[in-house]
């Protein structure tokens, strides 16, 4: 009986291949370094192998796995299954993923962008359940997010929607990685957040005011203070710490405002960096957006922290197919 699948995350640094059932149960599960830097065709054999690796833990023959989830960084075609050049995955270009999979296994093969594959699987096994109109946004080293509307992802014209930490807050803010400026990702990522509290800590020593608990976190080196140690700090009540998570809650607040308008999603799941933050983060979020937000989409919408944390990037692949 055909009714297990395979679910296929590929990351700029790791791949990760497992089995499920038809509930998301994990059977089998393998692990392996990418090696980007070796190539697609190194990294398909690798997925290949791993594959039948992962059925074999599974206790599994491979007549019993109907299909095949990929989760992948963008961007990608989803009707072609063709992936085109991943920041992540140099040499990438125009890879027919799809066809390279259905001719090696001989089951249909879905592609999904990692944000979109994440939006589903909260959707289908995570905070989502039960809610028809759902908005995942990820806060981690980039700010992605997908929309699943009805239990289907939106794809928009072109693979293209969902991009919302692209939405430009500041004009003349700082520089993204897309070549704007002032993108909401340049204010909210881990690294943005990074940034804007090293800036923050070198003003206040040239003003020379009393030193933060953050400094105290990272053995007085700036340069390596991070999101974690902002959200540490500001668990102990250090003063420029709690500023810098207002600040991020108000630049969220405000994108997710945006949002909220023009979807008027039934929950906003968050991942990573909101989920590790809890309520010091989310409350100010909520008080953003129902103060930016029109009246009834915002009366309608509940903001919570992302559900599957360290499962999602398996189930990611998985909900493509089950
Ligand atoms: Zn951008």
């Amino acid at each position: 009986m055909k009714k297990h699948v395979v679910g296929i995350d590929i990351g700029g640094t790791k791949l990760a291949t497992v089995v499920s059932d038809s509930t998301g149960h994990i059977l089998g599960k393998v692990r392996k370094p990418t090696l980007a830097e070796k190539g697609p065709e190194y990294a398909l054999g690798l997925l290949f192998d791993m594959v039948r690796e992962t059925v074999r833990l599974a206790d599994l023959e491979q007549a019993a796995i109907s299909a095949i989830g990929v989760s992948c960084g963008g961007p990608l075609d989803t009707k072609t299954g063709i992936v085109y050049s991943p920041p992540n995955l140099p040499g990438w270009d125009a890879l027919p993923l799809k066809t390279k999979l259905e001719s090696e296994f001989q089951v249909p093969v879905t592609i999904e962008n990692d944000a979109n594959a994440s939006a589903l699987a909260e959707y289908r096994f995570g905070g989502g359940r039960g809610y028809n109109a759902v908005l995942y946004m990820t806060m981690s080293t980039g700010i992605g997010g997908g929309i699943v509307l009805d239990g289907q992802i939106y794809h928009g014209a072109n693979d293209s929607a969902g991009e919302v930490g692209h939405q430009i807050l500041l004009p003349d803010g700082p520089l993204c990685g897309c070549g704007k400026r002032g993108c909401l990702e340049a204010l909210c990522s881990g690294p943005a957040i990074a940034r804007r509290a090293q800036a923050a800590i070198r003003k206040q020593l040239t003003n020379k005011k009393a030193s933060t608990t953050m400094l105290t976190l990272t053995d007085g080196r700036i340069e390596d203070v991070k999101s974690e140690h902002v959200l540490e700090a500001a668990r102990t009540g250090d003063a420029l710490a709690l500023e810098l998570v207002s600040e991020t809650a108000y630049y969220m607040g405000w994108g997710i405002a945006n949002l909220v308008n023009v979807l008027n999603p039934d929950i906003v799941l968050l991942g990573t960096i909101a989920i590790a933050a809890g309520d010091l983060l989310l409350d100010p979020i909520r008080e953003t957006v129902s103060k930016f937000a029109m009246t009834r989409p915002a009366a309608a919408v509940e903001i919570k922290p992302a559900q599957l944390g360290d499962a999602l990037g398996d189930l990611a692949a998985v909900a493509l197919v089950v």
